[in-house]
């Protein structure tokens, strides 16, 4: 819960709360937009057709609740990320300059 609400206020940080946080350049932009509009519109297909997802439904709410979901996803159970959309995972790393995967112990669920 402390990092989604913590996604949140990155989120506001440009002025507006559409799932995407001020990021370094271009380059990165273009990577998160593709992205992360093509994560959450397969969520949005899953939670729809009712298949269940890596990621709680809660994110196909729109694009900012989708990052804050995600974040939370990232930090809490990175190795599901990276099973499931390494892609997501690598763009949240490079946001972040964390790799949380890192952290869990072998043999822990994450
Ligand atoms: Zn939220």
């Amino acid at each position: 819960m402390i990092y989604h609400e913590f996604a949140h206020k990155l989120d506001m940080l440009d002025g507006a709360v559409d799932g995407t946080p001020p990021l370094r350049d271009r380059a990165e932009y273009r990577d998160w937009v593709s992205i992360c509009t093509r994560e959450y519109q397969r969520l949005r297909d899953d939670t729809e057709k009712g298949r269940s997802s890596f990621l709680n439904p809660y994110g196909a709410t729109n694009e900012a609740e989708f990052f804050a979901v995600a974040t939370e996803q990232f930090f809490d159970q990175p190795k599901l990320m990276i099973q499931h959309a390494p892609d997501l995972y690598r763009v949240l790393k490079e946001y972040y300059r964390q790799d949380p995967v890192k952290r869990v112990a072998p043999g822990v669920k994450g």
